[in-house]
């Protein structure tokens, strides 16, 4: 048999050591990547300088936190952020707010239990506040297989449209979540009022003019409020803008407000003028301006007297 030309040789040689040369390289790329992923839930790198002006004054009775789970818009992926997300944690309960996608993940590697979710309260139907439902309900289900502990409790979903949760429900029953888990899903229709009272939780809704409305119909995108322990939560949801979220704002204490549709200099100067500054102007579901000129806005923010803002990012805790 003729033998190969010596570099052909050397080729086939080299070859699979390249490839777990590779594959080692990899493996110490995703490390770095996981560990620093780590290290930015766990809050071990401090927020940067010009992420807020707060100074920790949120630091409350520490009866009620706020985990933000996804910062951003419907942009592209953008690195280091995913779709909006938040859970208020209290009483070792969690109540969900908007599901943009990666949110179980973000959460579970933060060191939340998912399986202590109560309710689930999505915004309105895009894609960045509906996005990761699935499979957050999957990871929860996954969890259960794992661990136990949902067997006969009840997550309550709470939808502007209820035709979302019938598609969710035919996905994830195509899924090895199966049709019948331990637990139940009970999905509401929101409309404008009480959202649900539990355990001193009150939340209520209030529509949006974000999505477009005709006399007569359901309205399809909401804001809310949170208050327990004689502390208030406004989240502005998406907002065409101040007229929607003003009836809201008394005593508020936190202002979820989205920055995706707004210049946040804008929000916190009209809020300033009608003597409305909540506690806290805490700017999540980021739009181009703080994604692509943070520094531009923490000096448009810092020149307005009188208020305390913060830009949030994923893996971020408030505390009231
Ligand atoms: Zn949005």
């Amino acid at each position: 048999m003729k033998k190969a030309p010596p570099a052909e040789r050397a080729r086939a040689f080299c070859s699979p050591l390249a490839k777990t040369l590779e594959q080692k390289q990899d493996k110490v790329r995703w490390e770095a990547f996981d560990r620093g992923l780590w290290d930015r839930l766990q809050n071990k790198m401090k927020p940067k300088a010009f992420e807020t002006n707060d100074n920790g004054h949120t630091k409350g009775s520490g009866t009620v936190r706020i985990h933000i789970l996804g910062s951003c818009s419907g942009t592209e992926p953008m690195p280091g952020r995913h779709h909006t997300a938040f859970a208020v944690e209290r009483h070792g309960g969690l109540y969900w707010f908007d599901a943009g996608e990666c949110c179980a993940y973000t959460a579970h590697v933060s060191g939340l239990d998912l399986r202590t979710i109560r309710r689930i309260v999505i915004s309105h139907t895009h894609m960045d506040h509906i996005g990761g439902l699935p499979h957050l309900l999957w990871t929860v289900g996954k969890l259960n297989r794992r661990l136990g502990g949902m067997d006969g409790k009840t997550i309550r979903l709470h939808l502007p449209d209820l035709r979302a949760w019938d598609a969710v429900n035919a996905l994830l029953s195509l899924t090895e979540f199966g049709s019948s888990p331990p637990f139940a899903i009970e999905p509401h229709l929101i409309e404008d009022g009480t959202v649900f009272e539990e355990d001193g939780l009150t939340v209520t809704a209030l529509h949006t003019r974000h999505l477009a409305h005709r006399e007569g119909e359901p309205w399809r995108a909401f804001g809310f409020t949170a208050e327990a322990d004689g502390k208030k939560i406004v989240y502005t949801g998406d907002t065409a803008g101040y007229e929607d979220y003003a009836p809201l704002l008394d005593g508020c204490d936190v202002l979820l407000h989205e920055t995706g549709h707004h210049h946040p200099a804008d929000v916190a100067r009209r809020l300033v003028a009608e003597g409305r500054a909540p506690g806290l102007l805490a700017f999540l579901h980021h739009g181009r301006d703080i994604l692509d000129h943070p520094e531009e806005q923490k000096t448009l923010l810092s020149a307005i007297p009188g208020l305390r803002w913060r830009i949030l990012g994923d893996g971020d805790v408030i505390d009231l």
